[in-house]
């Protein structure tokens, strides 16, 4: 049973040699009278928040750090081999938070919900169709508080979450533009994803300047990814009564005890500024609703997703580097099986 285990926690950049390809050992048999589930994990979800847990430091409540030797866990799409639990059976396909490795024993509170519609590729339920697409929807919807004609502005624009929110806002008849740290990212925004403009933010030698070129009028939402040095010069350049639904801040996972400091933050009084952190679990009573919105719009090719693919766990250490590094071209999924 192939795990990727953690070997130590963290400070400053993850580096792959932080992690560790490892051969467990698992029966693969439910145990007699156990209401477990017997998983086999299909395709695993590479997000931005797995650094925060490999650090020894519980952010978040009831979410404490990894346990070092013992495999990450991550949103995952698995398909179950046997069930003790009368909810699921045999060749149910489902996601949830599962661990890293080929094979699990798991309780059913670890599946968030089983997978009803397969007629798309079951790699979106890692994405669009998963976490970060209910991310995207109520970070946007619920959280930002958007009317048609307002001026959107997104960072890490390209990724999991960024590339949902602006197709979602282009389709309330919204301005949108982009900021992504590649040309490639660029290009993909502007030509494959209908954002209205982009922008590669490491080019940019003035970040105010260059939001002020593209929101002469100020922003009226802006949906935050990435944290520092672009949400100083967003803040200056809001609209009066704009929103900054807080979603992220991946530019200072990596540093947390250090965070880069925000000089600009009395912006909130003088513009009036509504910012807000979510977390998308609070709102998974919104799914099935939220489906009954996103399949018609990819079943009409209204909407678009890309992934970027990494197949098998010896890739499983780069992918999640890569992720903090911005190499991921769109949603980074990592494969562990296709079936
Ligand atoms: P992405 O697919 O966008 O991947 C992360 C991207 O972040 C990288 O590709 C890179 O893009 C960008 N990035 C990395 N380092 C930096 C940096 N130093 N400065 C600026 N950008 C950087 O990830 P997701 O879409 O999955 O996640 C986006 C954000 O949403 C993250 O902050 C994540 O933690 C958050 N999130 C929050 C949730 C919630 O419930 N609140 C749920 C899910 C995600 P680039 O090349 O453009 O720099």
């Amino acid at each position: 049973n192939k795990q990727v285990v953690l070997k130590d926690y963290v400070t400053g950049v993850a580096k792959e040699s932080d992690m560790e390809l490892v051969e467990g050992t698992i029966t693969l048999k439910v145990p007699e009278g156990s209401n477990e589930i017997l998983i086999k994990n299909l395709y695993l979800s590479v997000d931005p928040y797995m650094r925060t847990l490999m650090t020894n430091i519980e952010l978040l409540e009831g979410h404490p750090p990894y346990t070092l030797c013992s495999p990450l866990t991550g949103y995952g799409v698995a398909k179950v081999l046997e069930s003790g639990h009368s909810d699921f059976k045999k060749d149910d396909l489902v996601w949830g938070i599962f661990p890293w490795e080929e094979y699990s024993l798991i309780s059913s509170s670890q599946i968030s919900f089983k997978i009803e519609h397969t007629d798309v590729p079951l790699s979106y339920y890692t994405g669009i169709l998963g976490m970060p697409g209910m991310t995207a929807y109520v970070g946007f919807f619920e959280v930002g508080s958007p009317k048609k004609g307002d001026h959107v502005f997104v960072s890490a624009a390209s990724g999991a979450v960024g590339q949902l929110v602006g197709q979602f806002a282009k389709l309330m008849g919204c301005y949108v533009v982009g900021s992504a740290g590649s040309k490639e990212k660029v290009n993909l925004l502007k030509n494959k994803l209908g954002f209205d403009e982009a922008f590669n933010y490491k080019e940019e030698q003035d970040l105010n300047a260059a939001l002020k070129k593209y929101f002469p009028n100020g922003i009226d939402i802006y949906f935050e990814n990435v944290g520092g040095k672009t949400l100083d010069a967003v803040l200056l350049n809001m609209k009066n009564h704009g929103r900054i639904p807080v979603c992220g801040m991946v530019s200072q996972y990596n540093n947390l005890s250090q965070p880069e400091g925000i000089t600009n933050l009395a912006y909130l009084i003088f513009k009036r500024i509504r910012m807000e952190g979510f977390n998308v679990v609070d709102f998974y009573h919104l799914y099935d609703k939220f489906l009954e919105f996103v399949l018609p719009l990819i079943r009409e090719g209204k909407i678009v997703y890309v992934e970027d693919i990494a197949e098998g766990f010896e890739n499983g250490p780069a992918a999640l580097v890569g992720l903090l590094k911005g190499r991921n071209v769109g949603k980074q999924v990592l494969v562990v099986a296709r079936g």
